[in-house]
């Protein structure tokens, strides 16, 4: 068994009844040793979600990094209240990242010109907090690009998170500083641009993440994704790459660690 870190994963009661620590658990029998959480405000639930996965963070120092943010899909439910509600979420010690925000072309479940407003705005709250950004960007590539440019994002850097574009998408990414996570989408046969990406991708910047419960990694596609399903993950990039699955684990651990300003707790040998 070898150390991991599973970069971007959801675990709000909606996706897990079990509960975040049964989660973890199986997780941690896996040989996981780090967490990135996502919360995520919207209309409904305003800020609660980000006060859950810091509460999380804090709880948790050595295995949770939490990013908060606003998903593109909610970005009409910005308000001048839940902007000031993440901001302050954003500020916190605990919050390691904001985060995931972007822009969803694909499914456009809030109208364009909203989506580029709230990206804009939360860049900007990362920019002012000095905290990394994670990227979410489906079907949107050229104005994700051009906004993380104009928006400077460089100051802060972060990543493509659950990365799906082509080998120029990452090379013009990763001169703004930005990091390629990898998710279980690597490992599907039809992924042949993706698994380029990860084959020639630097080391240093990559990263592995589950975005649980969605997208579960070759050969427990379908199912609902967990943390712990990251393992297989990592052995796809591995091969892809022609190193040793243990190599590359601790790389993306490495750089998950040092991107989220984060030292994961090793268990003990
Ligand atoms: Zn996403
Ligand atoms: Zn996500």
């Amino acid at each position: 068994m070898f150390a991991l870190a599973d970069a971007h994963c959801h675990f709000d009661a909606k996706y897990f009844e079990e509960g975040a620590e049964a989660v973890m658990d199986r997780a941690r029998a896996a040989g996981l040793v780090g967490f990135v959480v996502v919360g995520l405000a919207d209309a409904a639930q305003g800020v609660a979600p980000l006060t859950a996965v810091l509460d999380l963070a804090r709880r948790m120092p050595g295995e949770v990094a939490a990013c908060v943010g606003i998903h593109p899909h909610d970005a009409s439910s910005w308000t001048p209240s839940l902007h000031e509600g993440l901001r302050a979420a954003a500020a916190s010690p605990d919050a390691a990242a904001v985060g995931e925000i972007g822009l969803d072309y694909h499914y456009e479940h809030s109208p364009r010109p909203a989506q580029r407003d709230v990206f804009a705005r939360l860049i900007a709250v990362a920019r002012e907090v000095r905290k990394p950004i994670v990227v979410h960007t489906r079907s949107a590539a050229e104005e994700t690009l051009e906004l993380l440019a104009s928006e400077n994002a460089r100051d802060v850097g972060g990543i493509i998170h659950c990365f799906s574009e082509d080998r120029a998408f990452a090379a013009r990414a990763l001169d703004l500083g930005f990091h390629l996570s990898f998710s279980g989408i690597v490992t599907f046969k039809s992924a042949t641009a993706i698994k380029d990406v990860a084959a020639w991708a630097p080391l240093d910047r990559i990263l592995l993440e589950t975005d649980s419960p969605y997208l579960a990694p070759v050969p427990l596609r379908g199912k609902r994704c967990e943390p712990a399903y990251v393992v297989h993950t990592a052995r796809h990039v591995a091969m892809l790459r022609g190193v040793a699955v243990e190599d590359l684990a601790a790389a993306a651990l490495e750089n998950t660690e040092r991107l989220f300003g984060k030292g994961f707790s090793r268990p003990r040998a």
